[in-house]
């Protein structure tokens, strides 16, 4: 069966959910037997987010081949459980360095390279690449950005020009906002039907309309936006706030957005959807026993979405302990000696966020000692671990000054400190040790009894690591490594065993946790803050 194509687009307004609804759209499909994909392009002229400060643009979410990507990615992971890659999420940066190289190169021959045709050319050679790979019958192209904007332009474009070429073989979605205005006590059609004008005007017909809204859409306004917009009633369906994220894919379920979609790319409907799994969960989410509270140590906290793979990872590990969590947000800058107690003594468990540079490290470091002192499960993921080394150096083994050369260049026990494949390395980006690595764990340790295996791989964003030199003092005071990497020997995990549960990784697990795979170590976790 050759492939066939999804578009997803959005207008009125940004931040309308355009990655929920792709990956639940996905998810559906899925649950029906199909093999799909989901990707995104970004309107943006970096070459990818990995070079974005998180207050930019949240979270920077690493596939298992090492792309530094956007956070909708870990929606689509989250989702339908299958990894993403580089090719899964291209930005009009990538675009236009693929076309420059290629214009360098001599491979336009005399011709003068313009948006129209080379840049919309390369955008569809990039929505094309997944589906070229015969492994799946669909592939979802999300459009980040707002009909409208300047920048999103090249992309619709390049949308409008592949539906012609692949005539019956797509469909594209439109999702968009109907406001209410309680002064009034009315639901407002106008903004979408403009928002289609402005499709229209360069070519586009949505087949799908989504409406974002508050409150229940009738049938009279759902008839009223498919007459002014051109498409059949039915296909005006409604995604109303929910809850919680998991809900939509069951909610667009209910209005048939699979069923929809499936008869317009002219697919059999085959069975119903198998979501049997996904209710389980969800009444999970719902329906728990108990409820702990963990503080969530870092300098973004401002803005949850900088740590959106963590949120979501202890939601899913949430679940399957009947537990809720409550994530106490807490700002490493906030946190000093005098405040330290106050601010932790109620945490069941206290988690050290990954970060760059020394912003917040003091308040990140008490924060551990805290943990570490009064027996309170701590996870330290990357930086927070790194700092949970430099913790005990500094207050267990005495070393006075001890720091990651991050942050000071010159310490005396550089216990942390810049990997040798780093050594030469200039540029920003993309050129951190990133993806997927293995992992030996040791048995006994508390991360062998989490995943209850030997080996492992976890993704990696960083640049320095623990500095191997003083393993053995650690070890003799009891912060030993339980996880390795076998091809470098590069310590990937430390524990401290007489503690309850304190467990520091120079990995990202939480990129790796799905609904349907919860991840070990986080699971694990909370299990120890229960006990
Ligand atoms: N700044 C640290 C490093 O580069 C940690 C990175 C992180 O937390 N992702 O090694």
């Amino acid at each position: 069966m050759s492939t066939k194509y999804v578009f997803v687009t959005g207008g009125v307004a940004s931040s309308l959910g355009k990655g929920i609804i792709a990956s639940s759209l996905a998810k559906l499909l899925q649950a029906r037997g199909y093999k799909v994909t989901n990707q995104k392009l970004d309107p943006y002229i970096n070459i990818d987010p990995g070079t974005l400060n998180p207050y930019e643009h949240g979270e920077c979410y690493v596939t298992d081949d090492g792309a530094e990507t956007d956070l909708d990615l870990g929606h689509y992971e989250r989702f339908t459980g299958c990894p993403t890659s580089q090719a899964n999420n291209i930005t009009t940066g990538r675009i236009y360095q693929n076309v420059i190289t290629k214009e360098r190169r001599g491979d336009y021959l005399g011709k003068t390279v313009q948006i129209v045709p080379h840049i919309t050319d390369e955008i569809k050679r990039n929505i094309k690449l997944l589906g070229n790979k015969g492994e799946y019958d669909v592939v979802i192209t999300e459009i980040g950005g707002t009909v409208g904007d300047i920048e999103s332009l090249p992309f619709i474009e390049a949308v409008r020009q592949l539906r012609w070429e692949l005539g019956e073989k797509s469909v594209l979605i439109h999702l968009t906002l109907v406001p209410y205005l309680s002064a009034t006590g009315e639901l407002k059609t106008k903004p979408t039907q403009h928002s289609v004008k402005a499709l229209l005007e360069i070519g586009v017909q949505p087949d799908v309309l989504v409406l974002r809204t508050e409150h229940e859409l009738n049938a009279d306004l759902r008839r009223k936006v498919a007459l002014f917009c051109n498409v059949a009633p039915k296909a005006v369906i409604q995604s109303i706030d929910v809850s919680t994220i998991y809900e939509v894919p069951i909610r667009m379920r209910e209005e048939k957005l699979d069923e929809i979609v499936l008869e317009q790319l002219g697919l059999p409907l085959n069975s119903e959807p198998d979501l049997d799994s996904w209710k389980k969960f969800l009444y999970k989410l719902k329906n728990y026993s108990k409820e702990i509270r963990i503080g969530l140590v870092g300098k973004y906290v401002e803005l949850h979405d900088a740590y959106k793979s963590i949120v979501e990872a202890f939601i899913h590990a949430g679940a399957v302990n009947d537990c809720k969590v409550n994530i106490v947000w807490i700002h490493s800058e906030e946190l000093n000696e005098q405040n330290v107690l106050e601010r932790l003594k109620n945490l069941h468990g206290i988690l050290v966020a990954p970060g760059f540079g020394h912003r917040g490290i003091a308040g990140k470091l008490l924060a551990i000692q805290y943990a570490r002192e009064n027996n309170i499960p701590f996870l330290g993921i990357c930086l927070g671990m790194q700092m949970a080394v430099i913790e005990f150096a500094r207050n267990v083994l005495k070393m006075e000054g001890a720091d990651s050369t991050e942050m000071a260049a010159k310490t005396h026990y550089p216990v942390i400190d810049l990997m040798d494949s780093q050594l030469n390395v200039t540029d920003k980006g993309g050129t951190m040790r990133l993806g997927a690595y293995n992992c030996e764990l040791l048995e006994g340790s508390k991360a062998y009894e989490a995943y209850g295996q030997k080996n492992i791989q976890e993704r990696h964003r960083h640049r320095y690591e623990f500095n191997s030199k003083y393993k053995e003092e650690f070890e003799k005071a009891g912060m030993i490594t339980t996880g390795i990497n076998p091809e470098s020997g590069l310590t990937e995990i430390v524990e401290i065993p007489a503690h309850k549960w304190f467990v520091g990784v120079q990995f990202h697990p939480e990129y790796k946790s799905t609904v349907v795979k919860p991840h070990p170590l986080f699971v694990s976790f909370i299990k120890a803050c229960l006990s």
